[in-house]
């Protein structure tokens, strides 16, 4: 009877400790409402894992998106795509969602203008202004047609969440004529936080490769937080974490935010969330705060 009790003991324990790390909340701060025709069909495989995803069209694929996001237990995510389908993914769980607005994008291909641009924030439709992919359409966040919707977002404290860093060997060659590494550089945002010192910025990708410019950006400039999308997955097996450990050793790790950029594969959630789990650098407090807590303050999550 005794050795009984132990042993429901111990598998009452074993449950709430695999419990305990199944629940870990997470907000992903770095997600695409994307569409079926983005992508070939069938879609590419995951470059990590080789798998193709198995959605067939664009309701699928946020079913499944959606699914990945419920089931790694994140409790909230900012989806990013064109107005439409980002309000379809709110619709599908507006707890979760939170709106985001990809520019320059498939059916955003133009800035509204700033009335309609208020009225999306107003109607709860834009709460987070990107991923401004500006890089990849030889633009910077400092140029001037920028400037309206900067001053919006700093009066009405929606953040900006702006691509820095590189994209996938051979850009300039294929889709984006005009991209160049140098833009890239988040030092190319100072004269906007110089202008506009209330404005919350998110570096998307942490500025990858440039460690030496983001730290200097964000120890003069509190307010920007950074973001570890697609390189915490990516580059998990190569330089991803001499790359993150460099941020925690200078002091940035509570403003480091936890994001997959997961693009087609819902597949790349899990990765990234193991990558952060399994940081042999990092302290359990530290996992917590890139996990959710910095986002939460960024974000004014509750
Ligand atoms: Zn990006």
């Amino acid at each position: 009877m005794r050795i009984l009790c132990i042993i429901i003991v111990c598998t009452l324990f074993l449950a709430a400790d695999r419990e305990q790390v199944v629940q870990r909340k997470i907000i992903d701060v770095h997600f695409h409402a994307r569409l079926f025709t983005d992508y070939s069909n069938p879609p590419p495989a995951n470059p990590v894992t080789g798998k193709i995803p198995e959605w067939k069209n664009d309701k699928e694929m946020m079913d499944i998106m959606l699914g990945a996001v419920k089931a790694n237990n994140i409790v909230k995510v900012i989806v990013s795509g064109n107005i439409t389908t980002v309000e379809n993914y709110k619709k599908a769980d507006p707890e979760r969602v939170i709106p985001g607005f990809d520019y320059p994008y498939e059916g955003n291909t133009s800035l509204p203008d700033t009335a309609t641009f208020v009225r999306y924030i107003k109607e709860g439709k834009l709460s987070v202004f990107g991923e401004l992919a500006l890089q990849y359409y030889g633009k910077t966040l400092a140029d001037p047609e920028f400037e309206p919707y900067l001053a919006i977002c700093e009066r009405l404290g929606v953040p900006v969440a702006l691509h820095t860093g590189l994209a996938p060997p051979g850009t300039p060659y294929k889709c984006c004529p005009k991209f160049r590494t140098h833009l890239g550089n988040p030092q190319l945002i100072e004269e906007v936080l110089i202008k506009h010192p209330k404005l919350k910025i998110q570096l998307m990708h942490i500025g990858f490769p440039w460690s030496e410019e983001t730290k200097a950006i964000m120890h003069i400039y509190p307010q920007v937080y950074a973001d570890i999308g697609a390189i915490v997955w990516t580059r998990a097996g190569t330089d991803f974490y001499s790359y993150l450990k460099s941020f925690m050793e200078a002091g940035f790790g509570k403003r480091i935010m936890f994001g997959t950029d997961q693009m087609a594969w819902p597949d790349a959630i899990p990765l990234a969330i193991k990558t952060i789990e399994n940081a042999p650098f990092l302290t359990e407090e530290q996992k917590q705060d890139i996990f959710y807590n910095n986002a939460a303050k960024f974000y004014n999550i509750k």
